[in-house]
């Protein structure tokens, strides 16, 4: 770079929001992308931010992905098609479990466009998939995995590190060593942080020597219930289905939350706690997933607790007694089977997937239980059954809810506000934070927390601001 040339850094995603995650670093003519995420909610409102990128895609020079979240990496397949020839950076974990969600991602985006069109056929609307499976395929050949800890140099005058960031398996931070006009500057991209109590994943650990951070806030407001509350609370549950002969239903996240639940099944199993009733896990895409953090159990970016768990049992993912379900008729099969059982099946918010079946079929029964153990966003089949609705649709016919609802709030893959607190005081960076994907509450809560604490240079972006660091 010239002497002259400034080094910037703008938001362009996730920016008083927490998702469409996409930060530009810009050094003279390079460019580089931290993340390429969709953005989720409301259709026609998120339509337009994912068809407009804010740069062109064809000068990004190369692209750092944080995880496999389709709020951080569900564009890529866009800014592929739309001329990008950038490589992707990212850890091995990440670059597999990107392409099962890449893939699907775009198969939903299809079939999206399918419906609208169809119903929509009479009055001459139509839209047109954001991508295909053909764009998520010429992203996903770009990918370069890289190991926690190997130095890369993304760009000219730019050295990089991916670190653990305890989030969802193969999350990484993305520490980035800047030469600019004013000298060296350490620049830390947190990606999304995981809990410094986590299940499965090493906990994150800031590195030293930062002068600016780019960190999340989604919990910037609160903190979680304890995680080591989770073992007795699944128990409880699982005794009363027991009693009842009733389903458990858990509608899950495939990615992390799955895994997390069946490996404390598994302990409970190992415990002999007299809690040995069927489980099925009914999501292609969560066996898959699981398959992966399998491979990958005795990696580092796993917590010591859970790899010395996983060398003495063996099988901590119950691979032999888990019953995981690929075909749909498979799946069928779970109807006519009385309980006990627990079945485990994506989404995670009843928004679409085999777990809607088994909710049509089981709600009315009042010895079944629906336990949601994730987030339940506003207007989603999830949030209405946790406010406790009496009456709800599924596939459009109403049924009343017979069923018990419980809900476990102790799972999270975020770190909590204090986790936060104490992750940014141990970075201390030197020259300014950024607060990113956080809803404007929690991010200013976290602001006013930090200005608390005497830490200053605080900033909360907005869309398309664009900063000088120097
Ligand atoms: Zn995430």
């Amino acid at each position: 770079m010239k002497n002259n040339d400034k080094v910037t850094i703008s938001f362009h995603g996730a920016a008083g929001e927490v998702t469409g995650s996409r930060h530009l670093l810009e050094t003279g003519d390079q460019s580089l992308l931290l993340d390429c995420g969709m953005f989720q909610g409301h259709r026609t409102d998120a339509d337009a931010k994912n068809r407009t990128f804010r740069f062109p895609p064809a000068s990004v020079d190369a692209v750092i992905l944080s995880h496999a979240h389709i709020d951080h990496c569900g564009l890529l397949p866009l800014l592929y098609k739309n001329g990008c020839d950038a490589p992707i950076y990212a850890t091995p974990a990440t670059a597999e479990i990107t392409g099962i969600m890449l893939a699907d991602s775009a198969r939903l985006q299809e079939g999206d466009a399918q419906y609208y069109n169809k119903i929509h056929a009479a009055e001459n609307l139509t839209i047109e998939p954001l991508y295909e499976e053909e764009d998520a395929k010429l992203a996903l050949a770009h990918m370069k995995p890289l190991e926690y800890g190997a130095d890369f140099a993304p760009i000219p005058g730019v050295k990089a590190k991916l670190l653990n960031a305890g989030h969802v398996l193969g999350s990484a931070m993305t520490q980035l060593d800047i030469e600019t006009p004013a000298g060296g500057r350490r620049l830390l991209y947190t990606g999304d942080l995981g809990r410094a109590e986590t299940l499965l994943l090493d906990d994150p650990v800031a590195p030293r020597g930062v002068d600016y951070l780019v960190i999340e806030s989604t919990y910037g407001d609160r903190n979680h219930e304890p995680l080591a509350d989770a073992e007795g609370q699944l128990t409880e549950v699982i005794k009363k289905a027991i009693a009842q002969r009733g389903k458990i239903i858990i509608p899950s996240f495939a990615l992390e939350r799955t895994q997390e639940i069946i490996f404390i099944l598994d302990k409970l199993r190992r415990s002999g706690a007299a809690l040995d009733i069927p489980v099925y896990v009914d999501s292609p895409m969560a066996i898959s997933l699981t398959e992966i953090f399998n491979k990958h159990r005795e990696e580092f970016c796993f917590d010591a607790k859970f790899r010395d768990y996983a060398r003495m049992d063996g099988d901590p993912f119950g691979f032999d007694y888990i019953r995981y379900l690929r075909t749909k008729e498979e799946s069928q099969t779970l109807n006519n089977k009385n309980g006990p059982m627990i079945i485990i099946s994506a989404s995670g918010m009843c928004e679409g997937g085999r777990v809607l079946h088994h909710l049509r079929n089981n709600i009315e029964k009042e010895n079944n239980t629906i336990l949601l153990v994730g987030y339940q966003a506003q207007g989603t089949l999830g949030r209405k059954l946790q406010d406790g609705l009496p009456k709800v649709k599924i596939f459009g016919i109403e049924h009343e809810v017979g069923a018990t609802i419980e809900t476990m709030h102790t799972f999270s893959s975020h770190a909590g506000k204090d986790d936060l607190l104490a992750f940014i005081k141990a970075a201390s960076p030197a020259r300014g934070v950024f607060l990113v994907h956080g809803d404007p509450e929690a991010r200013a809560a976290l602001a006013a927390a930090l200005e608390t604490e005497g830490i200053k240079n605080v900033k909360c972006p907005a869309l398309g601001e664009k900063f000088e660091l120097n």
